[in-house]
């Protein structure tokens, strides 16, 4: 989810400065449009201002309503001399003369008296308007001479006030720039410094490179206010001046920030939500883990108690024969010999009624430890009830089967018991039976056993007796 939410922002980052540039380049080519136009009026009141004042002698008249007639956006209509005094001003009350001789615009005609064109001056505060204005001049010929300079000025507000109405951000700018880097006109959401004064636009500016295409982007910090910027040019092919359009990043990433914003928060809160769910099913499975250990736990437990005598910690009865059925399913499988001894205390009743049940007891667990101490791992040693006990020998035949019983029964003999009542000793009555390849029921072997230790008993207790199948066919 969050390598989307990336994407996402990365695609959305993209996508914003792609539309920032072809705002900023669509701007710039009404604006350049624009400023053409405004040439292009310009530079035909001019003309047509100097064929009439060239053919009628007193043109003073005629440019009040000249004046008129082309509207407010000129402020003012001059005309210089060809020493650059000047002779003719609509605002200006002729007192005293004012010289114009060091203005470019006078000096550009003067120089090259037999050009015919057409200048844009940089922005100069006049010296009768008062104001900030640019200058539009055409020279003035009388008999194949220079003899003076038409000068209309255009105040820089007229621009200024134009591009103030295009929306280009809070920060954006809108600027008409000569090729002498100074502005001619700048509508700015930040002030510039010393306005149309003394500033200069650096000159590392693309559009300066006389090389560099007529139009294209622009990328770079501003040396208004050291912010980055985002833009497009177009240099007009007449006249040397170029339009920019700066738009920043403030303005138009405010609506990637706010929708990265929305993204992000929202991914952060499924993620949170996530987590909590993944929380929520950690704790409640780690619970029913831990639940059904314990009851795990205590089933095996139950199963353990289940399966053991309580007082001697053998098998128990249903354990032991559970066992026994699957050794004789082995013995069958792997065609092997299994050998079952039947054991019986001898006069154990005796035992309780000399010292009491508690040292009956004592002596039961002690009986078998020691039996059990004489038994391989893989023996089956079970209490079949009372002071009964059976034991189970796995690929046993008849010999090996009675020399474990004689051991057993030996050992028992020999073996003081420790009790309460000081030094007890008992004897054994063993039964053997076997079987081979389990060919026999787990029943009729028991059965068998049995039979052989009713033998031992009958032939005088302490004694063990190997029983034989046809015994257990007559019993
Ligand atoms: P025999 O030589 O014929 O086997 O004589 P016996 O006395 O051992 O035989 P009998 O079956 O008559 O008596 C078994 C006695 O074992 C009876 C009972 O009191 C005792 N007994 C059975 N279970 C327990 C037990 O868990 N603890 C104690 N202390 N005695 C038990
Ligand atoms: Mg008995
Ligand atoms: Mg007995």
């Amino acid at each position: 989810m969050w390598s989307f939410v990336l994407d996402e922002v990365k695609h959305q980052r993209t996508l914003a400065m792609e539309t920032a540039r072809n705002d900023a380049m669509n701007l710039a080519t009404a604006f350049e449009a624009h400023v053409q136009s405004v040439i292009g009026l310009m530079d035909f009141v001019l003309l047509d201002m100097r064929k009439h004042m060239l053919e009628r002698s007193a043109s003073q008249s005629y440019v009040y309503e000249g004046l008129l007639n082309y509207g407010n956006f000129v402020k003012q209509v001059a005309v210089i001399d060809k020493n650059g005094l000047l002779v003719f001003s609509n605002l200006a009350s002729s007192e005293k003369p004012v010289n114009l001789s060091d203005r470019e615009h006078f000096r550009v005609h003067r120089d090259h008296p037999l050009e015919d064109r057409l200048f844009i001056s940089k922005p100069v505060l006049g010296r009768v308007s008062k104001q900030w204005t640019i200058q539009f001049t055409r020279p003035i010929h009388q008999d194949g001479e220079f003899s003076g300079v038409l000068v209309l000025s255009v105040p820089t507000n007229f621009f200024a006030d134009y591009y103030q109405q295009i929306n280009v951000g809070a920060n954006g700018s809108i600027a008409l720039v000569g090729t002498d880097r100074s502005l001619r006109a700048i509508a700015s959401g930040v002030a510039i410094p010393g306005r149309y004064g003394r500033f200069k636009v650096p000159e590392d500016r693309p559009y300066f490179d006389q090389n560099a295409p007529a139009h294209g982007f622009y990328e770079g910090v501003s040396s208004i206010d050291g912010e980055y910027r985002l833009g497009a040019y177009r240099r007009l092919t007449d006249g040397d001046v170029v339009v920019v359009v700066l738009l920043s990043p403030k303005d138009f990433m405010a609506a990637f920030h706010k929708r990265r914003e929305l993204l992000i928060a929202s991914a952060g809160i499924i993620s949170l939500l996530l987590a909590v769910v993944a929380l929520l099913i950690f704790v409640l499975s780690s619970r029913y883990f831990q639940s059904t250990e314990k009851l795990r736990q205590s089933h095996d437990l139950l199963a353990q108690l289940a399966n053991t005598d309580v007082l001697t910690g053998v098998s128990s009865r249903r354990s032991f024969l559970a066992s026994l059925e699957a050794e004789l399913a082995r013995a069958r499988r792997h065609d092997e010999s299994l050998s079952l001894l039947m054991l019986d205390i001898d006069h154990f009743k005796r035992v309780n009624d000399l010292y009491g049940h508690p040292v009956g007891d004592a002596v039961l667990k002690q009986f078998t430890a020691i039996c059990a101490s004489m038994l391989r791992a893989h023996d089956l040693f079970g209490r079949l009830g009372g002071e009964e006990f059976a034991i189970a020998l796995p690929h046993t035949d008849p010999d090996g089967a009675r020399s474990v019983a004689e051991k057993i029964r030996m050992a028992i003999e020999q073996a003081p018991l420790t009790t309460a009542a000081g030094n007890i000793g008992i004897t054994v009555s063993i039964g053997v039976a076997q079987t081979h390849a389990g060919q026999h029921e787990i029943d009729q072997l028991i059965a068998w056993a049995d039979k052989a230790l009713y033998d031992a008993k009958h032939g005088g207790r302490n004694q063990v007796r190997v029983g034989r199948p046809e015994d257990e066919a007559e019993g």
